[in-house]
């Protein structure tokens, strides 16, 4: 699917996007104009920086050639300015794809690296999409913090309680909305982080999980039972437990699923179908996610557009339902202690 193929009903759909990564969202051009700023330039040419920051055709279904894409923006984005304007450019980016809530994510943490304090990365996107909101009030819009899980559970439980300071609820503007783990799944089982889970919903946050993407469905299981999770990233593996998928559409456990990422990193092996259609016809509300726009090349039009082109017929009206129902999902507006059940 390519933009100039994105069908005008999809256009003109008011869209909502639950998962979107900070650091593989930055527009190349953008990156590019920072680095030779900084003098920080790796390659010689821009065409050779958009190499190292976009997925390669030759590179897809290879998770370190995926992760690779993630070195740069960290060169650059450890400064409260930088972080600030990169983040600005990335909201405005999704306004032009029809984009009327939105939740940014973003590790705060590995942000830190040249002094800022774990709150001052957090404010700097925070500030970013307050800088937007006053020319678009009209949008929709919080922060999810990540919680890396190589950094381990002590690390996350540090982070969730320095994050609930900045929840949305204590704030005048934009705040953090929800809470979530990322990270090399396999031998970090989610309920390794529930000390930091319990921390982050006492405090009034969304919980969501990365599980299920490079792990099998126990990791899903872990993280509704024990991180009490409201939705979860990715869930590929959830399509191969029937039981599993019941418990997800009994509770309204929503599953952002993020096409082509799934098919760069082998969540989901070349050639297979993605699990998108089957969590549907089993009854669990699904998200449709970009994950990072600049790595997989895409925005939420294309990824509407391929979602609409997968179900067929009645695609574009589902589409329409799937974001309307993702809205009511999000985690904005509604992080009060208790306010979101579970
Ligand atoms: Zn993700």
């Amino acid at each position: 699917m390519t933009a100039s193929r994105v069908p005008r009903a999809i256009r003109e759909l008011a869209k909502t996007e639950l998962h979107q990564h900070l650091d593989g969202s930055i527009p190349p051009e953008l990156m590019w104009r920072m680095l030779s700023r900084h003098g920080l330039n790796p390659v010689p040419n821009y065409e050779a920086m958009e190499r190292r920051l976009v997925l390669q055709p030759d590179e897809e279904g290879s998770l370190l050639a995926y992760l690779d894409k993630f070195h740069y923006p960290l060169w650059i984005t450890q400064f409260y300015e930088n972080i600030q304007a990169v983040a600005e450019a990335i909201v405005r980016e999704t306004l032009r794809h029809g984009v009327t809530t939105l939740e940014l994510r973003y590790s705060p943490v590995i942000h830190t690296f040249a002094g800022l304090t774990v709150r001052q990365s957090i404010r700097a996107v925070l500030s970013a999409i307050n800088r937007v909101r006053v020319d678009h009030p009209e949008l929709r819009a919080g922060l999810v913090v990540i919680a890396m899980r190589q950094h381990g559970p002590h690390i996350a439980k540090i982070l969730a309680r320095q994050t609930v300071g900045e929840a949305e609820h204590l704030h005048e503007r934009a705040g953090v909305v929800g809470f979530d783990i990322a990270g090399p799944e396999r031998g970090n089982p989610p309920r390794l982080f529930r000390e930091a889970f319990d921390v982050a919903r006492a405090g009034g946050l969304g919980v969501t999980v990365h599980a299920g993407e490079d792990a099998g469905p126990d990791y899903i299981w872990q993280a509704v039972d024990e991180l009490g999770a409201h939705r979860i990233g990715h869930g590929c593996s959830a399509v191969r437990d029937p039981e599993l998928l019941r418990r997800l559409a009994r509770d309204g456990v929503v599953v952002e699923c993020c096409v082509p990422s799934n098919y760069q990193t082998a969540a989901v092996a070349a050639g297979e179908p993605h699990p998108l259609p089957a969590l549907l016809d089993a009854g669990v509300p699904v998200a449709i996610c970009t994950d990072n726009t600049t790595v997989s090349r895409t925005d939420q039009d294309i990824e509407s557009a391929r979602v609409a082109a997968m179900l067929g017929d009645a695609g574009v009206e589902t589409v329409r339902g799937i974001h309307r129902e993702a809205s009511r999902a999000s985690f904005i507006g509604r992080t009060r202690p208790g306010a979101l059940a579970r």
